[in-house]
């Protein structure tokens, strides 16, 4: 068949979807710098596709430029069209970029962390997803009877994963019926996020080339098995020395990881509506199911919100101290990378910015937001939100995220997952 190789230029939107346009790959060099053509009100399409409100109009005119760091061509070699892609930044028509560009949020949120402390992030985000390629029978959790059913899906997708520049870490059959998870080597932020988006679209391109889908719904089925988002990180000085661990502080937690992680609590009430942003992530966050319930930091338990994880294998400072890392929870993949980690960050640095100290272990811990709505109400009125997002981009997102809101209203548990399993 005649063909000519198209490239594709995107942003992981408020939705948590990649959006953006194509055109033929030999245009590549002219829309490097001029990108696609995109509009404000762009920002307002729900993760369901259409627009239900937006404080922008149909006026304005932005662009996706694409960013070089950030390309993916991989050629599954089985006659298909090669996914060629890169993410990008939107920008406004002279350049500048968009005060709501989910990546500029990110790159704000990295420049807040080395004002406030000289330091940089590392991150590793973990995905679990459900694999309609297997069939659900008993007993299948973690089974190695599981991991051989799902045949060639799990090659596929680190094969693809390699060969679009990202280390694979795992890949296993999960606790869930037809559940996988797959992890990655960690990445200073933009980069780990940039990943975290390549590695869910990796996952979905892979499965469609088997007839199937990778669904990352945080809750695919009402009473079911949950899929986290884990974003592991750790922090590290200019030198590239980590600088999260140390013996003798709380849990294992040098100073600017405690202030850091006390902010990230301080300020969970608010950027769980980012981070766990669908009304079906707050189905995930319930009790036994290996997601937090709570405003809390534990050593390695996977029920908290963050869980300060084990180092296998080392016993020397150094190599602990490399390996040393902590895990936010309260995530799932209706987030975009940009913004959650964005917040994240926004939420550590502040932390250490104001020497956040951590509650009393001994307290009882707040309860994590309970619905989305609940969520953005506390997004709504934190000044900190305010400052990071600044005004236009913070009504969009309360926008956006009330509008979705409304049109599930209404809905059972049940309709409302399999409304949200069709779309992530
Ligand atoms: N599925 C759990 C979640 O929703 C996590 C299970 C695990 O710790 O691997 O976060
Ligand atoms: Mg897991």
């Amino acid at each position: 068949m005649l063909r000519e190789e198209l490239i594709f230029v995107g942003t992981c939107d408020i939705a948590g979807h990649v959006r953006g346009k194509g055109f033929p790959a030999s245009e590549l060099p002219s829309r490097r710098k001029k990108g696609i053509g995109w509009t404000h009100s762009n920002l307002m399409q729900t993760a369901f596709g259409p627009i239900y409100d937006t404080p922008f109009g149909t006026g304005g005119d932005l662009m996706i430029v694409p960013d070089p760091s950030a390309e993916l061509r991989v050629d599954f070699a089985d006659g298909s069209a090669p996914e060629h892609f890169f993410l990008g930044n939107i920008e406004n028509t002279d350049g500048s970029p968009w005060e709501c560009c989910p990546r500029e949020f990110l790159r704000r949120a990295v420049h807040a962390l080395k004002e406030a402390s000289g330091l940089e992030l590392i991150a590793s985000f973990e995905h679990e997803f459900v694999y309609t390629g297997n069939e659900e029978r008993p007993g299948d959790a973690y089974s190695l009877g599981a991991f051989r059913r799902q045949g060639v899906f799990g090659e596929s997708l680190v094969a693809a994963l390699r060969a679009g520049g990202i280390e694979p870490d795992s890949f296993l059959p999960e606790y869930g019926p037809r559940q996988f998870e797959v992890t990655v080597k960690p990445e200073p932020a933009l980069k780990a996020a940039d990943q975290a988006v390549i590695t869910r679209e990796m996952a979905r391109a892979a499965a469609f080339r088997l007839g199937h889908r990778a669904i990352f719904s945080p809750m695919p089925v009402a009473d079911g098995v949950g899929n986290g988002v884990h974003i592991h990180f750790s922090l590290r000085d200019a030198s590239g020395a980590p600088q999260t661990y140390d013996p003798a502080g709380p849990l294992g937690l040098s100073q600017a990881a405690t202030q850091f992680a006390a902010g990230v609590l301080a300020h969970l009430p608010a950027i769980a509506a980012i981070t766990a942003p669908s009304p079906v992530s707050y189905l995930r966050l319930t009790p036994n199911r290996w997601a937090p319930t709570a405003i809390d930091i534990v050593k390695q338990d996977r029920g908290a919100a963050l869980r300060v994880c084990p180092v296998f294998a080392a016993s020397k400072k150094k190599d602990i101290a490399k390996a040393f890392n902590l895990e936010f929870r309260v995530c799932d993949a209706s987030a975009s990378p940009y913004l959650a980690l964005g917040a994240l960050i926004f939420a550590g640095a502040d932390g250490i910015a104001r020497k956040l100290v951590l509650p009393e272990p001994e307290g009882a811990a707040q309860p994590l937001p309970r619905s989305l709505s609940q969520a953005l109400d506390g997004m709504a009125k934190s000044e900190a939100v305010a400052s990071w997002f600044g005004p236009t981009f913070l009504e969009a997102y309360l926008r956006h995220k009330r509008s979705e809101l409304a049109h599930v209203a209404g809905l059972e548990p049940p309709e409302l997952c399999a409304r949200y399993a069709e779309i992530y």
